[in-house]
C-alpha cells in the first residue's frame, strides 16, 4: 500500500498529535521494519513505537477508522515473516519492556521485555523463572513469545507458554480493551441490542466475548471436533480452539488460551501476568554420538521414559559446522559422528525436588542402555557448570550455524518447524530423504525430536532461475508428507506470512471456524493480516528480493583489482550515474555483507556473555542495531530504497550508530562485516556533504598534532584551563569533560630520525627474530615513552627492531568517521611500505590491537587475497607477538615482583583480531600473568565506551561513559590497584571513568624487567 509524500506526512503528523510515543514513516525506517529473520519482506508505510497503553488503543482506533492494517512487533526475529506486512507496525521492544508487578510465583509484565532479560531478574532476586524456553534465547520478546505460543526447548518439562498464562490486557482491531483470563460461563450471554449493552455494562465487554467464542465452539461440526482432537500436543498451526472450552456442564471459557498463539491476529497484547517456576535444583545430562542418522531416531523411544526434559538431535552437517566455529568443540566431537542426541534429564525443582543420586543412577542407567542396545558409539556425560555451557552453546550454535555458508548453496528455511509423532519420525525422515533426493537437493536436519519437532533445511542454489520454480512443489510434497503421518507444518514459530497458505491442506474443516473466531474479534482483517488465515497471497510472492545472491562471491572483490576505487568502468556494465560516481558508490564491494545478514538477531543481545553491541545495547532501538546497517544497504542494492537516501540524514544516523568495534566480526553468527558496511555508507555521506569539522579534526588528528607539536608547552597549559576547554568543545566539539594527555615535544617518529632503528637491520642482527614497529598517532604524539620501552622490551627479547620512518598513521579514525579519500590514501602507503618489509621477513607489530585490526581487517578491502593474507599472517599487536615468542621459548621471564592487583579489560579489536570468545584469556593477560606477584583479574562488563576519539566527541560523551559505566564500577573496587589495558583509549577511559590510573601492558612488563621504576605505576 505505497502512500504519497503528501499521505505519509499527514499520517505520520495525525499519529504524533494523538501518542507520547515516536511515529516514522521515512523510508529509511521503512526499509529496516520491512524483513525480519525470515526469507520474507514486506514494506510497512509506518513505524509506531508506543510508551503505553493509552497510545495502543489511540493507534489502533485510528487504524481502525482509516482502514490501516496493523503489525505487532517485538525484535522481529520471527522466522515466518510473522510481524511483517503493508500497514503500520507497532514495536514493542523499545518503550514497553517494563516488570510490572512481581509476585511469590507470578509476574506481571510488558509485552515487549525479553523473556532472557526476566528470566535474569527472576533468577537472581527469587531462583525463579518463567518457565518455557520458546524463541530464540536471546532476543525473543514475551509478547511474542505468547503470541506464538510455541512449544519451546523444554516443552517435555514446561509445556506450553499459555499453561503458564494467567493473564492477559488486550487491545483488539476495534480500540476495546480487554483483560483476558479464565472465564466461568455462569450463563449464556445472548441479548441483542439494547438487552446486549446492559448485559456488556453488567457483566463486561470479555463476557460478550466469551459468550460469542462458547456459541461458535458449541457448533462444531463432527469433521471439525475430529480434526481438533487429531491436533498433536505440539501443533500451534491454526487457532487453539480445542484448548478454549473446558468442563462439560458448568463451562469455562479461557479466552486467554485464545489468544495465546493468534500470532496478533486477534488482539494486541499489552501487559501480561504470566506464572514463574522454581529453577532446577541439579542439572544433569548427556551427549550421545551416533554412526547413522536413524540409529539416532530410534533411540529417542528409550530415552523417553526416562522422563527427559530435553532431547534434541543434530546431524552430521552442523556438528562438523559448529566444531569448525568454535575450537572447544574439536576434541569434544568425533569427526565421524553422523549425528548426535542432546539429552537432559529431569532433575528436579524446589517444588518437586529429587536426590542427586537418583538423578545420577537414571543417567548412569540411560547411558546403560543406550551403549548395550549398540545404538550410539560414543557418550559423553555433561557434568560441571562449564560443560553444560558448552551443552547449552552447542544446541544454539546448531540452529545458527548454517548461516555461516558462504557459498552458492545456501540452507531455505521452509520446513524448519514440523513436527510428527515421535514413533513416526523415522519412516517421516527417511521419506522426506527420498523426496529431496528426486528434487536433487540435500537437506540438514535437527531438532526437538523428544516432541517431534523437527527442522529441516533444504540447501538450495538459490542463483539458479530454476530453483525458485521447484520451491512449490518442494513444498508441496514435503507438508503432504508431514500431514500424511499425523504431523504438522508448525510446531512452535506459528505460520506467519510463509505458511499459512499451507494451513488449509492441515485443517481443511477447521479453516472455517478459523476464519469465523477471527471475524468475531476483528471483522476486517485488520490485525496482522495474511497470518494464519491464508489471504490469497504466495508466499513466494514475498521472498526477499536478493536472496538469490547471497552466498554469490563478489566477482570484483577478488583480485587485485578488487578494490572499488581502481576497478575501471567495463564495457557492457551500466554506466554508474552522477551521483554514483560522486558517491563512488560500488555495490560489488559491499554486496557480500550485505546480503549475509539473515537477520537472525543474535546482534540484538543484552546478556553480559556477549559484547554485541555496545551502541544498540545502549538504547534498544533496533534501527541502531548491527542488522539495520545490513537492512540499509540491502535496500539500496535492491533498489528498494534510493541511493541518494544515504546522503539523508536519517542514514547517516543509522550509520554513525557503529563505532568499528569490530565486536560483529566474531558474534555475529554469519560473520557479517558491519564496519565496513557502516564505513560505507558514513562515506556515501560525506562524499555528498563533505566531513564536519569536528570529524575532520578526528580524521586528520595526526596532522593537527603535528602542528601543535612546536608549542606543545603553551598547548598543554592551555588544555589545563577550564575556559579553553570550554571553547574547544564550542569551536570543535571535543567534549571539555575529558582530560586531554600531554602532547610531547617531539613524537616518537622524530625522536629515532638519527637513531639506528630507522635504519634496517645490521649485518650481526640477521639472526634474530625481525620486528618492524608500527606506531600509531597516540603513542607518537601522546606517550612516545611507551614506544621506547616497547623497542626495549623486544630488544631485551631478542628481536632486531626496526621502525619504518616512513609509516603514516594507520588510518583508523578516518575510517571512524567516513573520510574514504584518506582512510584510502594512508591505507596505501602503509601497505606499500608495510608490505615490502614483510617480503624482507619482518613482522609488523602494532602497539595496540586496534592499529594492527585496521592494517589486517579495515585495510581487507584493499588488498587482493594473497596480500590479505599475508598481512594477516605477519601483522600482530605487542602482546601477541610475545606470547609468540613465549610458546616459542624465546621470551624473557627475568621479572622481578610487582605486588600488585591489576583489573584487565579487554579491548573489543583485541578480540576481534584473536577471534577469541570474551571469557578467553587475552595474549596481555597471559603474559601478565607471567610477572611474579602480578594478580590480574580480568573484568568483562563489555566494551568500555571510548573507541578511539569517538568518545571525547562532545555528542558522544555521555553515551560513551554510560556504555563504560559496568566496567567502571568493577574498576573501583577497592582491591583494584589499577586497570589494566592494551588500547590506550581505553586506558584513558578506564582512568576518567574509575578514578584509577589505568597502564598498557608495555608498562607492567617495562617495571617487571626494571626498564621503569616502581613509581611508574603510580597515580
Ligand atoms: C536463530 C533463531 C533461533 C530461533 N529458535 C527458535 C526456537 O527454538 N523456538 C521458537 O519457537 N522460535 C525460535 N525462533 C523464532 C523467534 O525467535 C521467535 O519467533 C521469537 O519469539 C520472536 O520474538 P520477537 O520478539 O522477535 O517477535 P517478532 O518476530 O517481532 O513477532 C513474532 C510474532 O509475535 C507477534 N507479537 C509480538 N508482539 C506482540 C504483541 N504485543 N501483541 C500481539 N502480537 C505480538 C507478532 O505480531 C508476530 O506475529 C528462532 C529465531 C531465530 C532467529
Ligand atoms: S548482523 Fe549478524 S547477528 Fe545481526 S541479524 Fe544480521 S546475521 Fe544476525
Ligand atoms: S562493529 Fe561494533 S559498534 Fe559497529 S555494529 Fe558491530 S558491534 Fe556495533
Amino acid at each position: 500500500m505505497p502512500l504519497t509524500t503528501a499521505q505519509q506526512t499527514r499520517l505520520q503528523d495525525d499519529l504524533q498529535g494523538l501518542i507520547k510515543g515516536e511515529v516514522r514513516c521515512g523510508e529509511v525506517t521503512q526499509q529496516l521494519f520491512s524483513t525480519d529473520a525470515s526469507v520474507l519482506q514486506a514494506r510497512p508505510v509506518c513505524i509506531v513505537t508506543p510508551r503505553n497503553t493509552e497510545d495502543v488503543v489511540a493507534v489502533v482506533r485510528y487504524a481502525a477508522e482509516a482502514g490501516i492494517p496493523l503489525h505487532s512487533r517485538g525484535a522481529g526475529t520471527s522466522l515466518t515473516g510473522e510481524s511483517l506486512g503493508e500497514g503500520i507496525v507497532l514495536v514493542f521492544s523499545r518503550y514497553m519492556r517494563r516488570i510490572l508487578e512481581t509476585g511469590d510465583d507470578f509476574v506481571t509484565i510488558q509485552p515487549g521485555l525479553l523473556r532472557r532479560r526476566l528470566n535474569g531478574i527472576l533468577g537472581q532476586s527469587q531462583h525463579r523463572i518463567f518457565g518455557p524456553l520458546a524463541g530464540s534465547v536471546y532476543s525473543a520478546s514475551l509478547g511474542s513469545i505468547l503470541a506464538r505460543n510455541g512449544a519451546g526447548i523444554h516443552y517435555l518439562r514446561n509445556g506450553l507458554p499459555s499453561d503458564h498464562l494467567v493473564s492477559m490486557t488486550v487491545v483488539l482491531a476495534n480500540g476495546d480493551l480487554l483483560k483476558l483470563d479464565r472465564q466461568s460461563l455462569i450463563q449464556p450471554l445472548q441479548g441483542v441490542g439494547s438487552v446486549a449493552l446492559a448485559q456488556e455494562i453488567a457483566y463486561g465487554k470479555e463476557y460478550v466475548y466469551a459468550g460469542k467464542i462458547a456459541r461458535i465452539l458449541e457448533n462444531r461440526t463432527s469433521e471439525q471436533r475430529v480434526e481438533s482432537a487429531n491436533r498433536l500436543p505440539v501443533c500451534r498451526a491454526g487457532y487453539a480452539e480445542h484448548a478454549v472450552l473446558q468442563g462439560n456442564e458448568a463451562k469455562h471459557i479461557d479466552l486467554a488460551r485464545l489468544f495465546a498463539g493468534s500470532e496478533g491476529t486477534f488482539g494486541i497484547l499489552v501487559e501480561a501476568t504470566l506464572k514463574t517456576v522454581s529453577l532446577p535444583l541439579h542439572k544433569t545430562a548427556v551427549v550421545f554420538f551416533f554412526n547413522s542418522l536413524s540409529k539416532a531416531i530410534e533411540a529417542v523411544a528409550d530415552i523417553l521414559p526416562l522422563h527427559p526434559i530435553l532431547c534434541e538431535l543434530i546431524d552430521r552437517r552442523r556438528l562438523n559446522m559448529v566444531r569448525d566455529w568454535d575450537a572447544r568443540y574439536r576434541p569434544l566431537i568425533p569427526v565421524d559422528a553422523e549425528a548426535a542426541l542432546l539429552v537432559e534429564l529431569d532433575a528436579g525443582t524446589h517444588e518437586a525436588p529429587m536426590n542427586v543420586t537418583d538423578c545420577q543412577d537414571r543417567l548412569n542407567h540411560l547411558i546403560d542402555l543406550i551403549q548395550t542396545k549398540q545404538l550410539c558409539y560414543h557418550s559423553l556425560p555433561v557434568n560441571t557448570e562449564d560443560d553444560f555451557q558448552l551443552f547449552n552453546q552447542v544446541i544454539r550454535r546448531s540452529e545458527l550455524v548454517l548461516g555461516r555458508m558462504r557459498h552458492t548453496i545456501q540452507p531455505f528455511p521452509l520446513f524448519d518447524d514440523v513436527a510428527v509423532p515421535v514413533p513416526a519420525i523415522n519412516d517421516v525422515v527417511s521419506k522426506l530423504l527420498t523426496l529431496f533426493h528426486q528434487f536433487k537437493v540435500t537437506a540438514s536436519l535437527s531438532g526437538h525430536v523428544g516432541q517431534g519437532h523437527l527442522r529441516i533445511h533444504p540447501l538450495l542454489n538459490l542463483t539458479q532461475p530454476d530453483t525458485k520454480l521447484v520451491l512449490p512443489s518442494l513444498a508441496e510434497s514435503v507438508y503432504s508428507t508431514i500431514l500424511k503421518h499425523g504431523g504438522t507444518i508448525s510446531s512452535e514459530w506459528g505460520t506467519g506470512l510463509l505458511k499459512s497458505q499451507f494451513l488449509p491442506q492441515q485443517f481443511p474443516h477447521l479453516l472455517p471456524l478459523f476464519r469465523e473466531i477471527k471475524e468475531t474479534f476483528d471483522p476486517q482483517y485488520l490485525l496482522n493480516p495474511g497470518k494464519v488465515i491464508p489471504q490469497g497471497v504466495h508466499w513466494i510472492d514475498h521472498l526477499r528480493h536478493g536472496l538469490e545472491k547471497r552466498g554469490v562471491p563478489s566477482k570484483r572483490t577478488t583480485g587485485s583489482s578488487g578494490n572499488w576505487f581502481s576497478k575501471p568502468w567495463q564495457q557492457g556494465e551500466a554506466a554508474p550515474s552522477q551521483l554514483e560516481i560522486q558517491l563512488k558508490w560500488e555495490p560489488s564491494y559491499i554486496s557480500e555483507s550485505a546480503y549475509q545478514c539473515n537477520g537472525c538477531g543474535e546482534c540484538l543481545r543484552f546478556d553480559r556473555e556477549s559484547r554485541i553491541c555496545p551502541l544498540f545495547r545502549g538504547t534498544a532501538t533496533v534501527e541502531f542495531a548491527p542488522r539495520s546497517k545490513a537492512d540499509l544497504l540491502r535496500g539500496i542494492l535492491e533498489k528498494d530504497i534510493d541511493l541518494e537516501t544515504l546522503t539523508g540524514e536519517r542514514a547517516k544516523t543509522i550509520a554513525d550508530t557503529c563505532f568499528q568495534c569490530r565486536m560483529c566480526d566474531i558474534e555475529c553468527p554469519s560473520q557479517i562485516d558491519i564496519s565496513l558496511l557502516a564505513f560505507r555508507s558514513k562515506a556515501a555521506y560525506v562524499a555528498a556533504h563533505g566531513l564536519p569539522l569536528d570529524d575532520l579534526i578526528v580524521s586528520r588528528l595526526d596532522n593537527v598534532l603535528n602542528l601543535l607539536t612546536p608549542v606543545n608547552g603553551l598547548f598543554n597549559a592551555a588544555m589545563r584551563n577550564q575556559v579553553v576547554r570550554w571553547l574547544c568543545e564550542k569551536m570543535f566539539h571535543i567534549s571539555q569533560g575529558r582530560t586531554v594527555p600531554a602532547l610531547a615535544g617531539r613524537p616518537f617518529l622524530h625522536r629515532i630520525r638519527w637513531s639506528a632503528l630507522r635504519h634496517g637491520l645490521s649485518s650481526e642482527q640477521t639472526e634474530k627474530v625481525r620486528v618492524a614497529l608500527f606506531v600509531d598517532t597516540f603513542v607518537n604524539h601522546f606517550d612516545p615513552q611507551l614506544a621506547e620501552l616497547a623497542v626495549q622490551i623486544l630488544e631485551h627479547n631478542g628481536c632486531a627492531v626496526h621502525v619504518p620512518a616512513r609509516q603514516r598513521p594507520s588510518g583508523l579514525r578516518s575510517f571512524a568517521v567516513g573520510h574514504a579519500d584518506r582512510a584510502e590514501r594512508l591505507a596505501r602507503r602503509n601497505i606499500t611500505q608495510l608490505s615490502d618489509l614483510i617480503r624482507q621477513g619482518y613482522k609488523i607489530i602494532s602497539l595496540e590491537p586496534s592499529s594492527a585490526s585496521c592494517l589486517t581487517k579495515d585495510y581487507r578491502h584493499l588488498l587482493d587475497h594473497h596480500e590479505s593474507e599475508m598481512m594477516a599472517e605477519n601483522v600482530a599487536d605487542f602482546c601477541s607477538f610475545l606470547l609468540q615468542q613465549y610458546r616459542a621459548g624465546k621470551f624473557q621471564e627475568d621479572f622481578q615482583q610487582i605486588p600488585y592487583r591489576a583489573g584487565y579489560h579487554a579491548p573489543c579489536r583485541g578480540l576481534a583480531i584473536s577471534a577469541s570468545l570474551t571469557t578467553d584469556a587475552t595474549p596481555a593477560e597471559k603474559l601478565l600473568n607471567l610477572i611474579p606477584d602480578l594478580e590480574v583479574e580480568r573484568i568483562e562488563r563489555g566494551c568500555c565506551g571510548m573507541s578511539g576519539l569517538w568518545g571525547a566527541q562532545q555528542k558522544n560523551y555521555r553515551h560513551s561513559l554510560h556504555i563504560g559505566t559496568p566496567l567502571f564500577r568493577a574498576l573501583r573496587q577497592p582491591e583494584i590497584d589499577f586497570g589494566v589495558s592494551d588500547c590506550n583509549a581505553c586506558c584513558s577511559q578506564m582512568a576518567h571513568g574509575s578514578r584509577k590510573r589505568a597502564l598498557h601492558p608495555i608498562r607492567l612488563l617495562a617495571v617487571g624487567y626494571g626498564f621503569s621504576p616502581f613509581s611508574a605505576l603510580d597515580w
